[in-house]
This record gives structure tokens, C-alpha cells and sequence, in this order.
């Protein structure tokens, strides 16, 4: 078997320090081959109130600077990312389970994410006009406090990033709460941001599960909760937060639809919605997760079979996150079977030689799906895809819109009257035309409709400043003689 270096310990990053604090701890397993790599604290309310205090005592002097200064920290921070690129895909992949190449591409979305940062001077510039003769009015954007960001396991490094670097750069302090199943590639962001310049107390750290988000949810000190995870806990954590009177934007779960039309190009249409349904072993919230097959679409189908052949576990698709996870999806697959559906390519039981203890699915094609299987409306996060027929466009538009989730939907057509009714009256925050992962880059904004997202405004991009601030407004005059109205 494969043996995996044995990680250092996970300890919280509370004013510029690690700490070995938190009441309970549990253990950190890499999916790569069952291996125990390090344990972690289960923090609580006493771990975290000692951040956010951290955190408080930060935020004068770091809001106090200009953005223009604080970017600076990001300029810097950029480098030592790309410095630093191959031992983050490495930690990456060792705790996540995804390829080598998805860890680096993870990675280097990060460094893309902190490019927007470092822009963040150019966008944010502020409002002044003169309202009446002598009289100015002015907006300007004020960092909130301090602010928590909680986040699943799937993307370790690139999801706090999409959080992190905004948020700071703006003038906020932060708690960064990873996701218990991968928390090393937080531990390795908290020392190069301070190699990097980042004051103590500006950004920290606190590990655990449920109890810890529970907590940050219920402290006083912190002004606003930015969370990415499952639908049933977003919806939680969206309502304890804003029970609380915080600001929360809660990112949920997905079941992406991709319409395929008969006259979408062969080979590109069967090599992306394989690439969008196994990518990251399908545990993306891109993903695509049902296809929509209109009419006459053998053809791709058959396509598609023969271009998943090519993707191996332990290859070129990597692990699920947990021995969990296995049993889940491959359920998902026997419930299919028994349901009545086909199965064109199973992933179940799959091993990868040397490292046996490894939890791995293999690519799954699932034809003959009927929309009310478990497989067509639940959110599996596996590689696993759901082909439902559709006789029309109406059709399969009508089964995109019958999800409850709304994260992404995509099209593949060569026909633009055909996408644009997709792009149209599809029900999802994010579409693709002839695109298996529409993820938008900044400074577009990334976040999902229904139960894929609660709260106002999206994650990332140009909405993330309207999340991580709050407009001061000023109403001035120096002269006697200006002309006022009955307000001034
Ligand atoms: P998860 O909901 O289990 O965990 C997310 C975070 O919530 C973790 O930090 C975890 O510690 C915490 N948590 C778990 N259970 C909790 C509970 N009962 N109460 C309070 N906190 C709890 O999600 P996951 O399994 O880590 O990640 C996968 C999920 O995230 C999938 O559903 C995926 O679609 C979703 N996701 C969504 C997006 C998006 O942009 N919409 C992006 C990435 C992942």
C-alpha cells in the first residue's frame, strides 16, 4: 500500500499563532488510502471567542489603513502562492483525494481569486456628487468587522479563497472554518498570509464540526457569516446566523442539468459533460449531475460511454472524500438499477491497486432515468450521471426547472435561437451554452439560485463587495451662502 507522509497536527491560528486548544479532537483521514494523516481540534465557544477577540483587537488599525495598503499583503501573498504551488497541490490532494492536476488547478484558481483582490482599488472607488449648489453628498465603503467564513470539503484551498482575500482586502478581520475533513491547506494559507505581512489577529483559524459552526453562528463579536457546504446545513446555518441579526450569504448544494440537443457537436458535447460529471470525482457543485437528452441522442450517449472508458480511479479521476461517501453513491446506483433504469457504465466497487484502503468510484452512466428516481432529483456527489429522455426542448426545460436546487444548468446545441431559450428560461444562477462547468471568473460573481443559495448577492466578483462592506454615507457644506434645501 501506498503510505502517505504523516501530516503535522492541526491546531487553531489565533492572533498570529497556533494553538493546541479545542475540547475535543477527531481524526484526519486521507481518502487516498484510508490512512489516518493527522487529528484536528473540535473547537467550541471558548476557542472561538479568544479569535474573535483576536479579531477585534486587529480591525482598528488593519480597517484603519487604506485599500491601496492592504492589497499590498495580497500583491505579496500571490507570489508566495505561486512560490509555494507545488507543496498546496500536494496537501491538497492528499486530503481531498482529487488528482494531482485538479489540486494544481486549484491552486491556481486561488492565485486567480487574490487577482481580483489585489484589483480591488480600481472597482472600488467610491460616489461624490455635489446634490445642490454647494452641498456634496458621498458614499464610501466600510468594512463590517469581524466576519466568519465556513467551508465544505471539496475545494480545501480554492472555496476559503473565495472568502478570504475579498473580505480582508476590504478591511474585515476573519475566523476561517474549514471543513473538518480537510483542514491542512488552511494551516499552510494562515502561514504564508503572514509571511506575506498580514498583521496578527486579522485572519485566524478555528477547527471543528457542527458545535464550532454552531458558535460562530451564535457570537455577538462577529458581523457576518459567508458559508458553502450542503443545502440542509445551509439552511441552518442561514437561519441561526440570521436569527442572530448577521448578515449570512449560505451556499447549498446542486443537481446540475445539462440539455443536450441532437444537433450539439459530437465530440465536444460527450468529452465536457463527461469532463462536468467527473471532474473533481464528481464532487463539485458544478457537477453535472443529470443530462437531458433531446430526441435523437444515441449517438452522443454512445460517445460518451467511450470517452468515460478512458478515465480511470487512481488515474486520472480521483477518490470520494470518505468510505461514507462510497456507500452513498454507489446506493444511489443500486437504487437506479432497481428502479428500473440502465446502467451503461458502473463505477461500483472500484479498487485502485496499492492503495486499496482508498475510496474510489468509478464513472457511472446511468440511461433511462425517470425524473421521480432518487438518482434524478438528489444530490448524489459522485461521478455519477443521470441521462433522462426528453422528446422536445419544452420538455427538457421543464425537468431543469422541476429541481429544487439552481446552481448550474448548461446546453450543448449549435443552434443560437435553441441556447438562448436554455439561457433564458432555465432555473439556475449560473448557465452554460456548449460549457459543462460555467463557473464565471471574476470579476463576475459566482453563487446559485433556489435551494442552492440563501441570502442577497452572490459570493465572489464584483457582488462580494456588497456582502464583505456597508456604505457610509456623508451629506457636507462650507460655505454659508450654498443652496440648501428643506434637509439642510
Ligand atoms: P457540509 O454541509 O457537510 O459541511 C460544510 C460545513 O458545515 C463544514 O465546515 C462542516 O463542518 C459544517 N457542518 C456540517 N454539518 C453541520 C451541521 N449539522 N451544523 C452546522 N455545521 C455543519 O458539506 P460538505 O460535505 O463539506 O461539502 C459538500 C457540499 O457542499 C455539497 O452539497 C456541495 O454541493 C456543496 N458545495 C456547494 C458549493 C456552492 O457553491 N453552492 C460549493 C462547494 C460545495
Amino acid at each position: 500500500m501506498e503510505t502517505l507522509t504523516e501530516m503535522r497536527e492541526v491546531q487553531n491560528y489565533i492572533n498570529g499563532r497556533f494553538e493546541h486548544n479545542g475540547q475535543d479532537s477527531m481524526e484526519v483521514i486521507s481518502p487516498l488510502t484510508g490512512e489516518v494523516i493527522s487529528t484536528l481540534p473540535l473547537s467550541g465557544t471558548a476557542e472561538l471567542d479568544q479569535a474573535v477577540q483576536a479579531a477585534q483587537a486587529a480591525f482598528k488599525e488593519w480597517s484603519g489603513q487604506t485599500l491601496k495598503e492592504r492589497v499590498q499583503v495580497f500583491f505579496r501573498y500571490r507570489t508566495l502562492l505561486e512560490k509555494h504551488r507545488d507543496e498546496l497541490a500536494e496537501l491538497c490532494h492528499i486530503e481531498n483525494g482529487k488528482t494531482v492536476e485538479e489540486s494544481y488547478a486549484e491552486v491556481d484558481k486561488s492565485i486567480e481569486l487574490c487577482e481580483f483582490a489585489v484589483s480591488l482599488p480600481q472597482i472600488v472607488t467610491n460616489e461624490v456628487q455635489e446634490v445642490s449648489k454647494g452641498v456634496e453628498c458621498r458614499t464610501e465603503r466600510k468594512p463590517l468587522g469581524v466576519v466568519a467564513s465556513i467551508s465544505p470539503f471539496n475545494f480545501p484551498n480554492m472555496v476559503p479563497h473565495w472568502t478570504m482575500p475579498n473580505a480582508l482586502a476590504l478591511g474585515n478581520c476573519m475566523i476561517l472554518k474549514p471543513s473538518e475533513m480537510v483542514p491542512l491547506s488552511a494551516m499552510r494559507m494562515a502561514e504564508l498570509l503572514t509571511e506575506a505581512g498580514l498583521p496578527q489577529g486579522v485572519f485566524n483559524i478555528i477547527n471543528g464540526g457542527k458545535g464550532t459552526v454552531e458558535a460562530i453562528c451564535d457570537h455577538p463579536g462577529i458581523e457576518a457569516v459567508s458559508f458553502v457546504g450542503s443545502t440542509n446545513v445551509a439552511k441552518i446555518v442561514y437561519a441561526r446566523a440570521s436569527q442572530n441579526l448577521k448578515r449570512c450569504v449560505a451556499l447549498g448544494g446542486a443537481k446540475n442539468h445539462l440539455i443536450v440537443l441532437p444537433d450539439a457537436h459530437l465530440e465536444m458535447t460527450a468529452s465536457n459533460v463527461v469532463a462536468s460529471m467527473s471532474g473533481c470525482a464528481g464532487q463539485r457543485c458544478m457537477a453535472a449531475a443529470v443530462m437531458v437528452g433531446v430526441d435523437k441522442v444515441q449517438h452522443i450517449i454512445d460517445r460518451m460511454v467511450e470517452v468515460a472508458k478512458s478515465i480511470v480511479p487512481g488515474e486520472n479521476l480521483g477518490s470520494v472524500i470518505s468510505a461514507e461517501a462510497k456507500a452513498r453513491i454507489e446506493g444511489y446506483i443500486t437504487a437506479a438499477e432497481e428502479a428500473g433504469a440502465t446502467i451503461l457504465m458502473d463505477g461500483r466497487n472500484a479498487t485502485v491497486e496499492g492503495s486499496e484502503g482508498g475510496f474510489y468510484v468509478g464513472p457511472t452512466i446511468i440511461d433511462h432515468v425517470t425524473p421521480d428516481m432518487s438518482v434524478a432529483k438528489e444530490e448524489i456527489f459522485g461521478p455519477v450521471i443521470s441521462i433522462i429522455r426528453a422528446k422536445d426542448l419544452d420538455e427538457a426545460i421543464e425537468i431543469e426547472n422541476s429541481s429544487a436546487y439552481g446552481n448550474a444548468a448548461a446546453v450543448f446545441t449549435q443552434s443560437g435561437g435553441l441556447a438562448k431559450q436554455v439561457m433564458e428560461r432555465a432555473s439556475a444562477g449560473m448557465i452554460g451554452v456548449n460549457i459543462g462547468v460555467p463557473v464565471p471568473r471574476e470579476p463576475f460573481s459566482f453563487g446559485g439560485w433556489n435551494e442552492s443559495k440563501f441570502g442577497v448577492g452572490d459570493i465572489t466578483g464584483k457582488s462580494s463587495i456588497e456582502f464583505w462592506t456597508q456604505n457610509k454615507k456623508t451629506t457636507s457644506k462650507w460655505n454659508a451662502e450654498a443652496r440648501t434645501n428643506w434637509m439642510s
